[in-house]
Formats: structure tokens, sequence, C-alpha cells
């Protein structure tokens, strides 16, 4: 049965259960795996992730929902919590769903993964995703419904016309994969932008080395301030806020880049010897 959607909670549902299968397959879930699904909605993935996974948590903020969730999906594996998935506090979450597949599965003695599946509210994905990725180190993966153009930056490489801060973000937690598109008549209402699936496995470890994150972030997202200026230039702009220890021209001869190039034609390894020089050397 359809609910009326709240378009201030990003509210489109997924109609098209080809699509929803297309996820599942996507995932693979298995009982050593807990799922922790972000805004099950009316549970087009839901059932089908109870169906073949340890565990499912399920964080939605509406309470409609809940309660219609609450009554149609009653197996003990489904645990659903009443929450806003960018207040929540993501490390006590993980810690009741790990004690509660234990008591489930006791006889399974690896430990389970950890993986999030989710068709985001597209008004909050980015820092929704930014919560998320703190969280590598305990989380296994994240396969997520986006909108498409925000799938393809996640994915672009370097050299790629859509390759940018979130492209180096998101790729210095993961590896990241555009699975497939889903047009917006898989959804009701149907939404007034195209969506794609993306799957990003969390590196183990992480590609580079970085000691500060925050100040790394800080030059990647400087280096693209403007795109049509040279790496040169955007450094040059942030001097005063960033407080280099080593002059840009400097830092971009010791680490072996043009200064002419531009910050889209960098890749990870070269923004983090980049961030070294500027700030260590
Ligand atoms: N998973 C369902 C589906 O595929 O049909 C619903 C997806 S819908 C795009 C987004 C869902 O996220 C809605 O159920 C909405 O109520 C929920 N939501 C919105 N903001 C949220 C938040 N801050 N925390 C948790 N859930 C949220």
């Amino acid at each position: 049965m359809l609910m009326k959607a709240k378009k201030s909670l990003g509210q489109n549902f997924l109609i098209d259960e080809r699509v929803s299968q297309q996820i599942i397959d996507a995932v693979r879930p298995k009982i050593s795996d807990i799922i922790v699904e972000i805004g099950p909605g009316t549970g087009a993935l839901t059932q089908l992730l109870v169906d073949e996974s340890g565990l499912v948590v399920a964080v939605e903020l509406d309470a409609r929902l809940i309660e219609r969730l609450r009554r149609e999906i009653r197996e003990p594996n489904f645990h659903l919590v009443e929450a806003d998935a960018l207040k929540a506090d993501w490390n006590s979450l993980l810690d009741a769903a790990m004690k509660q597949w234990r008591e489930f599965h006791p006889e399974i003695t690896a430990a389970p993964r950890l993986r999030v599946v989710a068709n985001l509210p597209y008004y909050i994905s980015t820092p929704i995703m930014e919560r998320l990725l703190q969280l590598h180190g305990r989380l296994f993966d994240l396969t997520l419904m986006l909108q498409e153009e925000v799938v393809d930056r996640i994915a672009s490489r370097p050299g790629g016309k859509d390759y940018g801060y979130l492209s180096v973000l998101v790729q210095y937690f993961c590896m990241a994969e555009k699975l497939f598109a889903v047009p917006p008549e898989a959804f009701s209402p149907v939404p007034k932008v195209h969506s794609a699936i993306v799957q990003l496995i969390f590196h183990q470890p992480k590609p580079v080395e970085v000691t500060d994150e925050e100040k790394f972030f800080a030059v990647v997202r400087a280096a693209f301030a403007q795109r049509r200026k040279t790496i040169l230039n955007n450094l040059k702009a942030a001097i005063s806020i960033l407080h280099f220890a080593t002059a840009p021209i400097i830092a971009l001869e010791n680490s072996g880049i043009d200064a002419k190039r531009r910050a889209e034609t960098l890749a990870l390894a070269e923004f983090a010897k980049l961030y070294a020089a500027l700030f260590f050397n």
C-alpha cells in the first residue's frame, strides 16, 4: 500500500521490484552480515534484506513509517530504530547491533561484517555519507542509491570531467564503483533527478598515509577552489588560511608536480605527497 510521501524528508519510494532485486543481488547479504539500512521507508529493500542477512538494523525518522514497518516486518532478526541518521550516535548503534547479532548467531565464531544499504534522502545524502566515511575501520561497505550526478562525481577518476573534491574524499576511504542507473519512473512520487547505485568498499588499509586528515582535505578543497585555475594559483590563494610551512611553488617542485597542472589531473597519491610537502618537508 502506498503512503503519502513527505517531500521534506526526501521521500521517493522505490516501487520497481526489479530494481529492489538488482540492489539485493549487488549486495549479496549473508547470515554473517549485519545490514544497517538508513531510511527503510515503506520497506522496498527491507524485507529482502531481512530474508537474507543475519540482522537488519533500520534507522528511520518518520514515525508513520516506523509504525507501518513494525506491523509488517515481524522477523526477530529485524530491529527498527526511530532516529535521525544525521544525529544518531553511530558507534553505540553499531555496538548494539554487534551484541544483538551475537545473541542470534552464537554458533558463528567469526566477527560479522557491518554493511550499510540505503536509498538515501537526497537532501542530506552528502552529510550522511561524510558521517559514514568516518566509520572506516568498523564498516565493510556502503551500497547507496544517490542522485546519478553525485554518483558520477564520487566514482570519477583523475582527468575525468566529474573528478573533484568529492571523488578524492570518497576514494581516500573507499574503492568506489558505479553499479547501475535507476530511472525516475522506478519511484513514487517520480523525482526530478536521475538516480544510480554506487558501491563503496572501505580500503583496508587506506591507500595513502596522511597524518592530519583535516589538513589534507583542506588542501584538496583549496586545490579545487576554482577549476579553471592552475594548482599553484589555487594554493597561493589559500596561503593566508592554511598557513603552509613551505611555499606552494617549492612544495609542488619537491613533490614532482608541474605547477601549471590543474587539480582535476592529480591522483590521490599526488595529493598526499603535496600535502606532506606543504606542511612537513
Ligand atoms: N528505502 C525506501 C525505498 O527505497 O523506497 C525509502 C527511500 S526514501 C528516498 C528516503 C527515506 O529516508 C524515507 O523513508 C525518509 O523518511 C527517510 N529519512 C529522511 N530523512 C532521514 C533522516 N534524517 N534519518 C533517517 N531517515 C530519514
